[in-house]
């Protein structure tokens, strides 16, 4: 069986370039404040990628790297300043914070209209009663990329592994607009592999390899592998077997190269819509 190749790479590149013309074409210039507090290297490269793909697009992006030992106040009054600066659209602030700062008492102060990661409650909750919001750009990105490659979601029977929310909750919601018949599992979910088993489009988001087994899937199923792990020898793969799969399954996203980049080029499409409305 030949596998569809589900590309990020290939959606993102389409989106990017939506993106650019139509900031070109209205001439609004969107800006972006990205907070990053502390020398995580990790954190540093991801921050560097967007920021990198902001300027690719048209996008601003202002930078605020603040230093490891950045108190609670410095941290909150930066945030509420941009918050209340109608020059900036929208506020990214990368996670995870250093361990003496705790997510939970800056990420409110971002309100919902700058909020272009798409976690405030207010964007949430409205992806759950089906109003238009930012939303979480990981899943937003997964279906995008299913309908970049003509996935038919509606009425089929959508298999979401994690109830993160970041990623698995807001991917039922998403699922659920567009029609999809939606199963989520989680850590205390009996019998994961017959729900496995039952699934038209697999998402699998666990943060965890080895959990899932290649055998489990039907190949009439399209998988998507969110998970991204950093490997012994360096490489990067996903929360699957990928090369188990490839050839095995009706469709595939790869990793790298599948929900990874999307996660960015949701934000920019993000930072878009914000500014947009921003300026109405
Ligand atoms: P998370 O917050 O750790 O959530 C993991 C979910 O998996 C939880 O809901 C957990 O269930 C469930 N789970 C864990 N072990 C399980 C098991 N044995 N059986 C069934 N369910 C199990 O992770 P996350 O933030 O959603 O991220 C998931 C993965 O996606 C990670 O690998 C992350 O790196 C990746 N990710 C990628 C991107 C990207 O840009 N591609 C973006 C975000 C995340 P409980 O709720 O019961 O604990």
């Amino acid at each position: 069986m030949e596998t569809l190749i589900l590309s990020g790479n290939e959606t993102s590149k389409k989106i990017r370039a939506e993106i650019a013309g139509r900031i070109k074409e209205t001439g609004i210039v969107p800006s972006l404040a990205v907070v990053l507090v502390g020398s995580d290297p990790a954190s540093a490269v991801y921050v560097r990628n967007k920021e990198k793909a902001c300027e690719k697009t048209g996008i601003r992006a202002i930078n605020h790297h603040l230093p490891d030992d950045t108190d609670a106040a410095t941290l909150r009054n930066l945030l509420m300043g941009l918050d209340s600066d109608p020059s900036v659209d929208g506020i990214l602030l990368q996670l995870p914070l250093p361990a003496h700062l705790d997510e939970k008492d800056f990420l409110p102060l971002i309100s919902a209209e700058k909020d272009v990661d798409g976690f405030h409650p207010i964007n949430q909750g409205k992806l759950l009663t089906g109003e238009d919001a930012l939303f979480s750009c990981t899943p937003n990105g997964v279906i995008q990329i299913l309908k970049h490659f003509g996935v038919e979601i509606s009425g089929k029977h959508a298999v979401v592994l994690g109830r993160s929310n970041i990623v698995g909750k807001p991917m039922m919601s998403l699922l659920l607009r567009e029609n999809a018949t939606v199963t989520v599992c989680h850590s205390k979910t009996a019998d994961l592999e017959k729900h496995v088993a039952t699934a038209d489009i697999l998402i699998v988001a666990l943060g965890k390899r080895g959990i899932v087994k290649s055998s489990w899937i039907r190949p009439e199923t399209v998988v998507v592998d969110v998970g991204i792990h950093r490997l012994d020898d360096g490489s990067v793969a996903g929360d699957l077997e990928q090369s188990e799969l490839m050839g095995r399954v009706k469709a595939l996203t790869p990793v790298p190269g599948g929900v990874g980049p999307m996660t960015i080029t949701m934000l920019l499409h993000n930072t878009l819509k914000a500014a947009e409305k921003n300026r109405q």
